[in-house]
């Protein structure tokens, strides 16, 4: 592959049909990481149309699921033994601590895994139609050609999460990562390929959204799209997809809340409500963003959130220091700026942060950990999501107030409710409508648990069982092993 032929489609590293490229670089300090292939519309035609292809061929689609397994087992593999070039190049990209993305590359590795052995396990299941004259059986099959779209917050775990169980169930895909965040994307396909996926199954476009990425819901020989990614763009892609009907996933923002009673464990909930507002410099969409804390604490915990948010260091990614690294671009910084700038002037007090990176930090987009209190309902800050290392701190009197305002949102992503008092904890959990609840803890996923939001934060689950049946058609073969006359037209036989 030269480093300006890209693009992946039906088996082969090509450049743009123009041969347009991208320079992307380093969020940390701005330098060249790499340049690649900006696709054209022409280019994105071509990778469905290989899908297509392929998808008809039936070289993936038809091979038995347990060998698919197999085949994701082996990636599982590759993963592993390729661990540091995929580590570099994400933390290259999105400018995040190398050992983040060893953990995101372990995650990974964990989740083609789980698809991988999870392929081929439930193949359907037998209907008791009622009568022993029919055989009644629902079969899962893949829904077809999958255009999948992904963030740069994440960039492969995020694509790993599609990828691996629209593999796993047959499906033929094309990869669309984010424009800022190309090149674990690469990696993977050439992993894919070196271990023998064959041609067509699984393609890579890169580039803008608005060219690389609408086709994906727009064209009618797609048959599903599965998105994560902000909101506004989910929408936008919804209704693009709703012209041909097809099968739409969605993984949207959150703006989750981080519930904090009276009776929590102090240092542990003040621990993770920095690990939850602040890991990945809040660029995460289940980022624990609305502190919720009972009244009788606040002040006390505010102050050391406030004074631990101050000591947290910046740094570049292969800095041994740095606890977190820079947002992802200058515009993005730009936005969380005007996004701390809109809440104070709407009357939110600044504790801490809400200044960029200064002396060496100043060549990359560095934010510092911002901390807003009195708050009030309606205010922008409380309301949309920053993506960024903002936390508000809202209060609560009762179990009741604090329900309300944990639900007082229209994303339902993930939650957090931290109390030592078991039945609490329960029945809170219960009364949140968010798609992950913690209980006494912040971020931690599973592979084998699903994942997805209520409200606007999405359509569908990710990972689990779930995760798989969103990539299956379910079809229902009706046999009837003793055909007779009905008898419903009978005035026709006149024969
Ligand atoms: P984004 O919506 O700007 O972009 C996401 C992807 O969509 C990118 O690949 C982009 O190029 C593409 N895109 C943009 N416009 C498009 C269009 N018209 N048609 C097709 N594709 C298009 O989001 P982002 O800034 O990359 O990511 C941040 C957002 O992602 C946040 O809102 C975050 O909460 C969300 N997110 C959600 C989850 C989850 O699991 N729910 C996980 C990670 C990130």
């Amino acid at each position: 592959m030269s480093t300006t032929s890209t693009l992946f489609i039906d088996g082969e590293w090509v450049a743009s049909a123009d041969g347009g490229t991208r320079d992307i670089h380093c969020p940390a300090d701005g330098e060249l990481v790499g340049t690649v292939s900006e696709a054209t519309t022409a280019d994105v035609e071509a990778a469905i149309a290989a899908a297509r292809a392929a998808f008809d061929r039936g070289d993936w689609s038809a091979v038995p699921a347990p060998e698919r397994g197999d085949f994701l087992l082996r990636v599982a593999a590759g993963l592993r033994d390729r661990k540091d070039q995929f580590a570099r190049a994400e933390t290259l990209d999105t400018g995040k601590r190398i050992i983040e993305s060893e953990i995101d590359i372990d995650d990974i590795t964990a989740c083609f895994a789980y698809f991988g052995k999870l392929a081929g396990q439930d193949a359907g299941r037998i209907v008791d139609a009622g009568t022993s004259d029919v055989v009644s059986r629902i079969q899962y099959e893949p829904v077809g050609v999958c255009g999948l779209i992904s963030p740069w917050n994440y960039p492969l775990l995020q694509a790993a999460w599609k990828i691996a169980p629209a593999l796993a169930a047959g499906n033929s895909i094309i990869l669309k990562p984010s424009e800022l965040t190309p090149h674990t994307a690469i990696l993977m396909m050439q992993l894919l390929h070196d271990l023998g996926l064959p041609r067509g199954v699984a393609n890579l476009v890169l580039g803008a959204g608005a060219v690389a990425g609408a086709p994906l819901s727009s064209h009618p020989d797609v048959d599903m799209v599965s998105f994560t990614g902000g909101l506004e763009t989910g929408k936008v892609i919804a209704a693009s997809a709703a012209a041909t009907v097809k099968k739409v996933a969605l993984e949207l923002g959150g703006k989750n809340p981080n519930v904090i009673f009276a009776d929590a464990d102090f240092d542990a909930a003040i621990d993770n409500a920095l690990n939850a507002a602040f890991v990945h410099s809040g660029q995460v969409c289940s980022a624990g963003a609305r502190l919720v804390v009972e009244a009788s604490i606040a002040e006390k915990f505010v102050d050391e959130l406030v004074r631990r948010a101050q000591l947290i260091r910046l740094g570049g990614p292969f800095d041994p220091d740095a606890e977190t690294g820079p947002l992802i671009s200058a515009a993005h910084r730009d936005k969380v700026t005007a996004y701390v700038a809109k809440g104070i002037a709407e009357g939110a007090r600044l504790r801490c942060g809400g200044t960029w990176g200064e002396g060496d930090l100043a060549k990359g987009f560095y934010f510092t950990p911002t901390v807003l209190d009195e708050v009030q309902r309606g205010m922008s800050v409380v309301i949309d999501e920053a993506f960024g290392p903002v936390v508000t701190v809202e209060t609560f009197e009762t179990e009741d107030e604090a329900v309300l305002i944990a639900n007082d949102t229209v994303y339902g992503l993930a939650g957090a409710v931290w109390t030592q008092d078991a039945g609490r904890a329960q029945r809170i959990a219960n009364r949140l409508r968010h798609g992950t609840i913690w209980i006494n803890d912040y971020h931690p996923y599973l592979p084998q648990a699903e994942w997805g939001g209520f409200g606007q934060s999405g359509v569908g689950r990710e990972l689990g069982p779930m995760g798989l049946a969103e990539y299956h058609e379910a079809k229902h073969v009706y046999q009837n092993i003793n055909p007779q006359v009905t008898g419903w037209f009978s005035g026709t036989d006149t024969a």
